[in-house]
């Protein structure tokens, strides 16, 4: 298992970098914010929730990656969720991917990221 690639639509008019993606959290948002476009993705609904499996992966998929392109966390449910405090998902696929030396690129409102 390797890092997943962002799939922005490569015939459009998207002038991004080629970057991997990982969202730490699957479901809403706990920011609500009324102009989120990721509650049109399915994975996306529902109360948000830890992807606890990616604190067995994100070690092996980082090592599988060759290419250090920079990795977005995250395009759909924000890495500093609430839920943060506790599972601390996104702190450890930071960690693992810096140890790596992976750039990273960090969307969120929240200051957990602190
Ligand atoms: S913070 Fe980002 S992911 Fe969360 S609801 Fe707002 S726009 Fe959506």
């Amino acid at each position: 298992m390797k890092l997943p690639l962002f799939n922005a639509p490569r015939a459009g008019l998207c002038t991004c970098l080629p970057k991997y993606n990982i969202n730490t959290y699957l479901g809403r948002c706990a920011h609500q914010c009324i102009y989120c476009y990721a509650v049109k993705f399915p994975s996306f609904v529902g109360p948000a929730s830890p992807r606890l499996k990616l604190l067995d992966q994100i070690e092996s998929m980082t090592r599988n990656t060759k290419l250090k392109h920079p990795v977005m966390m995250s395009d759909c449910t924000d890495p500093y969720q609430p839920l943060e405090r506790e599972y601390k998902i996104t702190r450890r696929c930071a960690e693992v991917l810096a140890k790596h030396g992976f750039p990273l690129l960090i969307v969120t409102k929240s200051n957990l990221v602190t």
